[in-house]
């Protein structure tokens, strides 16, 4: 500074300033404006015309006022960033069919890692959208069982993982490296027992008493998709209920969809119930009727041994065909994907629009193929349900697809506090949509077309969707964790 300045009056300095700056008043003050959006914050209730402001990558402004910024953009729908509380697929491919589905953050909670920091590592610093993971019952069982698809990379068991009964010392053991993963900042305990039939109740407990050592949730893929019977998805739901009865760790229940079928009004009431009584569980659903999981998975099983009809409902996801019992065995291998047509349209819509469910895609692309639901799940949401059909609420979708999810994750990992929401201090993960023509292009014959209708995504106040086009060469995203360390303080 130049000590002769100190000399000046200060009204002539202040007069200085005023004369270099002509309207300091209207001087750029924010990174990024969002202009006249229809700003909704299902928290809140805001649903209204404002501006938003973002400075250092958080929203510092919603005001009625015109704001000032460096760069401005026209607002049309503005919602706090979605946030997917299950995908599977974690990778660049993966997170640009997301981004342009309008989510700014995509986790890994069901299946889960076995190595969490290992995980975060691979992602600093070089993701496009926001990432986390939580540490899996499944990856921890594939390795101390010796699982034949630890070795093959699948992503689910291929056999002993599956049907082989553990130990009580194994049992200890998957403890011990889930354990490890929580102290890492996992976001939850992951299982999928589907996949692991042979993981017995009291294996089911003890997974629960580590995430209640940590105060994690556990998100469950049930047992039993009911497909024989209706009654065994409500036994299934009722297993890891009272496991989160008995040891007070949260349950968050995946694809409520797909693992109730027929059985969805029971077991959409049976959580109600329960929640109804102090327990907290909560639920995902995704907006198809189709499932999709690895072919050479347990959950096939009884397939197998099943009538011939069934195979016609099972399409191989590389080739389109529908099996029958001879091209299933022949291509029951490891790599090999299969959709399964198991739902109805009306089970589908009562799990989609129960105020219990947070919307989460389960999606996963490979080279393109997959499941349709990886690149369209919010875009389906607010196309067909509610734009086209009027079944859900603009206001309540967004609630699905931002809120509830980081309201379910915020007490392990209190960073999601300023996620799900439009107000000053959040993190400014925000999606701006046209809600006259969002809509879903993927399909069943090419899963990985992306969405439309997205104008603008933002990823801790960096734009990777840019009027409607994906960005190149940004990597905004952050890991999505819990505090590390030992057992929190109760
Ligand atoms: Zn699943």
């Amino acid at each position: 500074m130049n000590p002769r300045m100190h000399r000046w009056p200060l009204v002539l300095l202040a007069a200085a300033c005023l004369h270099a700056s002509p309207a300091p008043a209207q001087a750029p003050s924010y990174d990024i404006v969002i202009r006249n959006g229809r700003v909704i914050d299902p928290e809140s209730g805001l649903d209204a015309v404002r501006s938003v402001g973002i400075r250092g990558g958080r929203i510092a402004a919603v005001s009625p006022a015109v704001l000032q910024g460096k760069r401005i953009i026209d607002g049309l729908v503005v919602a706090p960033g979605f946030i997917d509380l299950h995908v599977h697929g974690q990778d660049d491919e993966n997170y640009r069919v997301y981004a342009m589905d309008g989510v700014t953050t995509a986790l890994e909670l069901e299946v889960g890692v076995g190595d969490v920091p290992a995980f975060y590592a691979a992602h600093e610093g070089t993701s496009l959208i926001n990432y986390g993971a939580s540490a899996g019952h499944i990856r921890a069982r594939m390795a101390v069982m010796h699982d034949g698809g630890a070795a093959l990379g699948t992503l689910l068991p291929l056999d002993s993982a599956g049907h082989n009964a553990a130990s009580d010392a194994q049992i200890a053991e998957m403890r011990r490296q889930v354990e490890a993963g929580l102290a890492a900042g996992a976001l939850g305990v992951g299982m999928g027992l589907e996949y692991t039939p042979a993981a017995s109740r009291y294996e089911v407990l003890e997974l629960f008493r580590s995430a209640a050592k940590y105060h994690a949730a556990v998100f469950v893929h049930t047992r039993s998709t009911g497909l024989a019977e209706p009654g065994s998805s409500v036994e299934s739901y009722l297993e890891v209920i009272g496991a989160s009865a008995v040891t007070g760790a949260p349950v968050h229940i995946v694809h409520v969809n797909s693992t109730s079928l027929a059985a969805t009004p029971l077991t959409l009431a049976l959580i109600q119930e329960a929640r109804e009584h102090g327990l907290d569980v909560t639920a995902e659903a995704y907006p198809y009727t189709a499932g999709m999981t690895e072919l050479s998975s347990p959950l096939l099983d009884r397939f197998a041994n099943g009538p011939d009809s069934m195979f016609a409902r099972l399409m191989l996801a590389s080739t389109g065909e529908r099996l029958t019992r001879a091209t299933f065995a022949a291509n029951r291998k490891p790599g090999a994907v299969v959709i399964l047509f198991l739902n109805t349209p009306e089970m589908e819509a009562l799990a989609v629009t129960s105020p219990l469910t947070a919307i989460a895609s389960d999606g996963r692309i490979v080279n393109g193929k997959g499941h349709p639901r990886t690149a369209g799940t919010s875009a389906r949401i607010l196309g067909h349900y509610v734009r086209e059909t009027g079944q859900l609420r603009l206001v309540d979708a967004i609630r699905k697809l931002a809120l509830m999810p980081a309201q379910r994750l915020e007490r392990r990992a209190p960073m999601f506090r300023t996620k799900g929401r439009i107000k000053v201090g959040a993190d400014a993960d925000i999606t701006v949509f046209d809600p006259a023509t969002v809509a879903d292009r993927s399909t069943y014959q090419q899963p990985g077309l992306p969405s439309v209708g997205f104008r603008y995504v933002l990823v801790n106040g960096t734009p990777v969707v840019l009027e409607g086009v994906l960005r190149d060469g940004v990597h905004p995203g952050r890991a999505a964790r819990a505090p590390l360390g030992a057992v929190p303080p109760r």
